[in-house]
């Protein structure tokens, strides 16, 4: 959990809020009293990644088990069809947060965008209006690097305790997502707070529980739909056990669906069909909102920031592109809004062309090499191209596109986006040469739907790979590098999968070789970095680390592998100073503060380090480790009974060989011989060590103890092993397991 700055809890009389709540008795009173804030009214927001519309009860699905999604539905206000901006995550969260599209919050795809500082986002605003505002999300695709924890005083994006390098696979289930909620609810429930849940469960790989079966259907995406329902009812019931449900909007969308195998996609992102675009949203609000209305029209995610801030008597932002859904879930009659649609996926992750299109009135138009054009009144499926039939319209369509293009656009000359130089670099390095809008020649790049062979090799390597028929994985890889040599995640895939294979050499020398082609691939060099690190070439390993912070200064991996080298080198100032770099990307990652510590004990900053560990100590009170390195410390500063006090502590709940055997040297140093006999004992009858040294040692100093004992406590005479130790050589760090995905 990000430490932002908290604020305390200011908790309402329970007097107050009955009051507040006994007069809000007319509908809509937020619509009525537009401008004023009403003092309590909570907003959830809660994002389903990958959650098609079509397989949620409340839009027709016969199969589906979402029964709580379901009550919220008939309960509230459902919108019939609404859409996203982008079948990417990152992008389609920063269109829902910021009330803009793509092409201007120029978030365009997963991994490497940040979301500029400049950008206005919904959190901002309401913390602005004194929200408490919290972030739990599942996914590294959001993680806080990424910029979306702009305006949150609390960003939780700890996917897995004690994981070093976020990779892009890192995520959690829907059971840790709620948890992690409900503890902050029962903590700041009295306060008017703004809380976004991100589930990511029905994200591919699908895997619900083992243990949860779903009745209707054995399609496992749907049972993770099923899982992901379960817990957003808790989440409810949750709101309304701490008694602010009545007074909490919900509000719950997609983030894009899937394709789900239809027209050979798998996933998302390389298409712009319905599948992948169209969303469920519905929104509740108890006794406030109509009941069971369901709103036709076509709406967007960049209507979600306006329409909640009206609902919360605010002005929604000048640069917000999205209308005020609230007339429409009145019940007047709205016409479609026309959406407009990207995806620079298949360009930037597999160097065919972006798609980009229109969907306005019954049409919806896609830009591509092949260009298609569809009437979803009678053709909603997408099944019949009417382009060569309807050249007018689609004349006219490419003409509109091109018009929303340049108007939504945060760039003044049009809607080709101009890049600044540090992007440029970023982007080139990616595969992407530059678009033709930039002026600069390029030969034409493939469509994406004559490279559907392609990416389906890609994925059955993918599927290989995963049941561990390596061989096979590699003919595929091998086949897909083949035809597309032009994008540089392809060698990463490759690379990688040799890594797996425990063929170090042939995966550097995979990477070395993409490299060649793409001299200043942060993909590559980054997972360079990792392998020379593999391979045990630690100088190699930080020069490729120097480049990569030369062109992306924010490189979280690269900073903390940089500094766990240099601290492997006993080069601890060095150390230290790439560490506070990564610590200002994730100032809550638990192994970096560690690093941290130890480094700053390293170099005789006992007192500095001290501080660090207090932090973690407070914060993760059951953490060994963190007990052991505070004991150390304390003890190098001359304090032997906080030292001891804090084995002590963590020994009475959670006993364990290693704390044992460093309480017993503390107390024999204390001169409490009794507790030290009785710990070095525990410890050699708990420990799982074989027949080590220290073991051997333990065993004559135990016996040595012991005789001081019987005749009578004399001095010391045996120097604690613990004392003047030098800090452990950092652990050699492994890297993500990544590769660019949707
Ligand atoms: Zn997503």
């Amino acid at each position: 959990m990000t430490p932002r700055p908290r604020l305390r809890l200011i908790l309402q009389t329970a007097g107050a809020a009955v009051f507040l709540l006994g007069a809000w008795t007319a509908a809509f009173p937020a619509v009525q009293g537009r401008g004023k804030t009403e003092a309590g009214i909570n907003v959830l927001l809660v994002t389903m990644d990958t959650t098609r519309a079509d397989r949620l009860g409340c839009y027709g699905y016969a199969k589906a088990l979402t029964p709580r999604l379901d009550a919220l539905a008939s309960a509230g206000v459902r919108f019939d069809r609404a859409y996203a901006q982008a079948p990417l995550t990152l992008p389609s969260h920063c269109s829902l947060m910021t009330g803009t599209v793509p092409a201007y919050h120029r978030v365009h795809n997963n991994g490497f965008y940040y979301l500029d500082p400049r950008r206005t986002t919904l959190a901002e605003i309401l913390k602005k209006d004194g929200y408490a505002t919290a972030a739990f999300v599942s996914s590294f695709t959001v993680d806080s690097r990424f910029g979306l924890d702009q305006g949150f005083d609390v960003y939780d994006d700890d996917f897995q305790e004690g994981e070093i390098l976020k990779s892009f696979r890192s995520e959690r289930t829907a059971d840790k997502v709620y948890e992690s909620f409900a503890r902050w609810l029962d903590e700041n429930a009295g306060r008017k707070f703004f809380c976004w849940l991100h589930f990511f469960d029905p994200h591919l790989p699908y895997q619900p529980p083992s243990d949860f079966r779903h009745p209707r259907s054995d399609s496992p995406y749907d049972a993770e739909i099923a899982y992901m329902d379960e817990f957003i009812g808790k989440s409810i019931d949750a709101l309304r056990r701490n008694g602010v449900l009545g007074r909490t909007l919900i509000v719950l969308c997609g983030d894009h669906g899937e394709g789900l195998g239809e027209r050979k996609e798998i996933d998302h992102g390389l298409f712009l069909y319905d599948n992948t675009v169209r969303v469920p949203l519905i929104m509740y609000w108890e006794n406030r909102l109509p009941q069971g209305r369901v709103v036709s029209s076509r709406v967007r995610l960049i209507d979600l920031v306006p329409t909640i801030l009206t609902l919360a008597g605010l002005a929604p932002p000048k640069e917000s592109q999205g209308k005020n859904l609230v007339p429409l879930m009145k019940g007047k009659k709205g016409i479609d809004l026309p959406v407009y649609l990207e995806s620079y996926y298949p360009r930037e992750n597999y160097g065919w062309s972006e798609i980009t299109g229109l969907v306005d009135g019954d049409w919806k138009y896609l830009q591509s090499p092949k260009p298609e054009l569809f009437n979803l009144a009678l053709d909603p499926r997408e099944k019949r191209n009417v382009l060569l039939q309807e050249p007018g319209i689609a004349r006219d369509m490419r003409k509109k596109l091109q018009e929303s293009a340049e108007k939504l656009s945060s760039e003044k000359d049009g809607g080709k986006r101009r890049l600044s130089p540090e992007e440029e670099e970023r982007l080139r390095s990616l595969g992407y040469l530059g678009r033709p809008s930039d002026g600069r020649s390029e030969k034409a790049l493939p469509d994406p739907k004559d490279k559907i062979e392609d990416y389906l090799l890609y994925f059955r390597g993918n599927l290989h790979e995963t049941r561990g028929e390596y061989s096979e994985a590699e003919k595929c890889y091998r086949e897909f590098l083949r035809l597309n040599p032009d994008v540089p995640g392809n060698f990463v895939n490759l690379g990688f999968l040799y890594m797996k294979m425990n063929r170090v050499e042939e995966a550097v020398h995979v990477l070395e070789e993409g490299l060649r082609s793409h001299p200043d691939s942060v993909l590559i060099l980054s997972r360079l970095m990792n392998f020379y690190l593999k391979a045990e070439r630690d100088e190699d390993a930080l020069a490729a680390g120097r480049i990569l912070l030369a062109v992306d200064p924010r490189y979280f991996d690269a900073l903390f592998l940089s500094g766990s080298i240099q601290a492997k080198k006993g080069e601890w100032k060095a150390a230290l100073g790439f560490y506070r770099r990564a610590l200002d990307i994730e100032p809550e990652n638990k192994a970096l503060r560690m690093r941290i510590g130890l480094s700053l004990a390293a170099l005789g900053e006992y007192e500095n380090a001290l501080a660090v560990y207090e932090i973690l100590w407070n914060q993760y009170p059951e953490d060994e480790a963190v007990c052991l390195e505070l004991s150390r410390v304390y003890e190098s500063l001359g304090r032997i009974g906080p030292a001891r006090g804090a084995l002590k502590r963590l020994l009475d709940v959670r006993p364990s060989a290693e704390l044992g055997y460093a309480y017993a040297f503390l107390s024999e140093k204390a001169g409490d011989l009794k507790e030290a006999v009785f710990w070095l004992k525990n410890y050699l009858e708990t420990t799982a060590e074989k027949r080590t040294k220290r073991k051997s040692e333990a065993e004559a100093v135990l016996r040595r103890w012991e005789e001081r004992l019987k005749s009578g406590s004399g001095p010391r005479e045996f120097p604690s092993p613990r004392r003047g130790k030098r800090p452990r050589a950092a652990q050699r760090p492994s890297g993500p397991e990544d590769r660019a995905e949707p």
